[in-house]
Order: structure tokens, then C-alpha cells, then sequence
């Protein structure tokens, strides 16, 4: 993995050239602040757009929806996903929890997810597959077939999950996220 900060790094020099684009958790209204600053916003849907792979990790989530609830005045987002999601859904900070999940297409039992101020998917446009919905949060209303909040979906080359794979030490997920990658390269 190599670390993309600036537009520089999105560029055509050699050794540049990404196969992919990992957009972690963190504060979905600062990653705007900062892809605005650094003029990465059109690169990076530019990329996308042209079927760039990226994986988005709850604020990532939020980066690659195309609609967002709950988002802060003037927020800029990626986009490529056919979703709306809510930002902050489960609650507040201290709402934060973990589940073990079933994910679609993840052989080998149930996941550990781990929700921190995590978003939920509200609902999916028809290319989107729903690869996983969570108890928490079940209610009237909620879209998952289950009755459950969507927490991971699927569209073409964009995978976006509302939980953090990455604080678990279960690497399934990103194995999942690798092999479309490498299926595209
Ligand atoms: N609540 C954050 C946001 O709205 C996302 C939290 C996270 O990535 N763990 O951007």
C-alpha cells in the first residue's frame, strides 16, 4: 500500500499509478475539508468514475454514497455508489458497538464488525447488492430484507462496509476487496 495525500500522488508518474483506493473511517465532514484544500475532489470522482476499485470504511462509506442524510452544510462527497446513507445512524459516540456479522460472498463464519459513530445505508439503488445488514438498529422501516440496517454493500468496482474490518485483525474483508482489485488489473 502506498499512502495518497495530495493530487500529486493521483498522477501519471511512474510508480504513481493506483490499483486501487482504500478510503478509511474517520470524520467524513473533515475528509471533505481536506479533499477540497489538497483539489483532490475532482481527481479522485474522476478515477472513480472511470472504475478506479475503492473500498470506503464508515466516513469511506459516507464518501462513496451518492445521496447522504444528515450531512453538514455545503459537505462534498465522492459519490459512485447508488445509495443514501445516514451519517452518525446508531447514534452518538458512546452508541459505538461490535456484532458479528454474516457477509455475503465471506466463507468461514460470521465477521466481527465493529461500529464506531457508524452511518447505515437507508437505501440502494438496483445495481447494488447487499452484502450484509446488522441487527442494531432493526426497525420499522429499515430496508436490509431481514428487517435490519444495510452495513455492507456492493456496485461494479466500489465496496463499502458502515463497520471497520481493519480494527478487528480480520483481514476477509479486504481480502474481498483485493481480489476485485486484482480482477480488474
Ligand atoms: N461519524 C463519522 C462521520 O460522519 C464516521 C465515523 C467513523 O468513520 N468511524 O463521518
Amino acid at each position: 500500500p502506498v499512502v495518497v495525500r495530495s493530487a500529486a500522488d493521483l498522477g501519471d508518474a511512474p510508480g504513481n499509478r493506483l490499483d486501487g483506493l482504500v478510503i478509511p473511517g474517520g470524520e467524513s465532514t473533515t475528509m471533505s475539508t481536506l479533499l477540497v484544500a489538497f483539489e483532490m475532489l475532482a481527481p479522485l470522482r474522476e478515477l472513480i468514475g472511470a472504475g478506479l476499485p475503492a473500498y470506503g470504511s464508515c466516513a469511506g462509506m459516507i464518501m462513496l454514497a451518492d445521496r447522504v442524510e444528515g450531512a453538514q452544510e455545503g459537505q462534498a462527497f465522492l459519490g459512485g455508489i447508488d445509495m443514501t446513507v445516514r451519517r452518525n445512524a446508531f447514534g452518538r459516540q458512546i452508541d459505538s458497538h461490535e456484532e458479528d456479522l454474516r457477509v455475503e460472498g465471506i466463507a468461514g463464519g460470521p465477521l466481527r464488525a465493529v461500529f464506531i459513530r457508524a452511518p447505515w445505508v437507508e437505501e440502494v439503488g438496483s445495481d447494488v447488492e447487499i452484502l450484509a445488514t446488522t441487527r442494531a438498529g432493526r426497525a420499522a422501516g429499515a430496508s436490509g430484507s431481514d428487517g435490519g440496517r444495510i452495513v455492507a454493500v456492493r456496485q461494479g468496482t466500489l465496496l463499502a462496509t458502515s463497520f471497520h474490518p481493519e480494527v478487528g485483525g480480520d483481514h476477509r474483508v479486504h481480502d474481498v476487496f483485493v481480489s476485485m482489485v486484482t480482477r480488474r488489473a
